[in-house]
């Protein structure tokens, strides 16, 4: 049931486009992995040279300049860590960063780590044993042995009463993108972010998970802070997770509560062109607006979703 009042409009931007095929991808990304291995120490290009380096250098590329290779050559690394609650341990994140200026990088980093605290969160909630190896046979997966408040959320936003291979589906896919995150410190596998100038025939894409790279375009950081964590969780279950968006994002009423906590509507709303439409179960087990609306009503309460 939908309850009446106000609702907000329809989002502003599409938030990003399907992942690349890797496979067509693969023949670059040698091309790449030689560019960033030349890692600068300090001494970074300011935005506007970095700008002007890929407009003079993008000109070049026949097809779109976001998922060519860095002209200028240049990458440089961060390595973020924060104490994981539960087990007082330390974890590390390492990713690289391309084109980004001091402070864009500063909100990055505050992100990737909101971000990795709450998917670990969800994991958590979701039986998931990082320690343990997984063994699909022997473990107990059963919806019904998750708590109360996991069942309800995952029934708002996946479907109620989720058989075995459900459960492990969405636990995969957050599993492979803590797993991109706890592997990042390890040679070859840290997180790649570029920060680009906003796409010609794409004037309203916030962000999208490129063939190496996650690619952030300047209305992503127009975006909350949650939301942003939100976008950032969205690509990265692309990039690592395998999701599409079949053209269809949720409405941010989704995601409203009443003061007493309770949501404004009792499902969440998509839309595809401007149009409502509704998502089969199969679809949005594989949809990266799915997982990242999940994350966004439940685990990211910390994260201000306030410009
Ligand atoms: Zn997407």
């Amino acid at each position: 049931m939908m309850t009446t009042g106000m609702i907000p409009g329809p989002r502003k931007h599409h938030r990003c486009r399907s992942v690349f095929s890797r496979r067509v991808a693969s023949g670059r990304r040698r091309t790449r992995a030689a560019a960033t291995s030349r890692f600068r120490d300090g001494n970074r290009l300011k935005a506007s040279e970095l700008r002007r380096a890929w407009v003079l250098d993008a000109s070049g590329f026949t097809d779109s300049p976001m998922d060519g290779v860095d002209p200028t050559g240049k990458s440089e690394e961060v390595s973020v860590q924060f104490r994981v609650t539960e087990s007082s341990k330390r974890l590390t994140i390492r990713f690289a960063h391309d084109f980004f200026t001091d402070a864009h990088l500063t909100i990055l980093t505050e992100r990737v780590v909101q971000m990795a605290k709450a998917v670990g969160r969800a994991l958590s909630d979701l039986n998931f044993q990082p320690a343990v190896k997984m063994d699909v046979g022997g473990r107990v997966d059963e919806f019904d042995s998750l708590s109360g408040s996991v069942q309800s959320q995952l029934a708002r936003w996946f479907g109620n009463n989720l058989p075995n291979d459900e459960v492990r589906k969405i636990r995969g896919i957050f599993g492979s993108v803590w797993g991109a995150i706890v592997n990042s410190p390890k040679a070859f596998s840290r997180l790649n972010f570029q920060d680009l100038p906003q796409p010609k025939d794409a004037p309203t894409r916030v962000a999208e998970a490129g063939w190496n790279n996650i690619l952030l375009y300047p209305l992503f950081w127009d975006e909350t802070p949650r939301r942003q964590v939100g976008v950032l969780f969205h690509e990265m279950t692309h990039f690592y997770g395998g999701t599409k968006d079949f053209g269809t994002y949720f409405k941010d009423v989704s995601l409203a509560r009443k003061k007493n906590g309770e949501h404004e509507v009792e499902s969440p709303v998509y839309e595809k062109d401007g149009n409502e439409v509704t998502l089969t179960r199969e679809q949005r087990l594989n949809h990266a607006d799915t997982y990242e609306g999940y994350l966004e009503d439940f685990y990211l309460d910390d994260v201000s979703n306030k410009k």
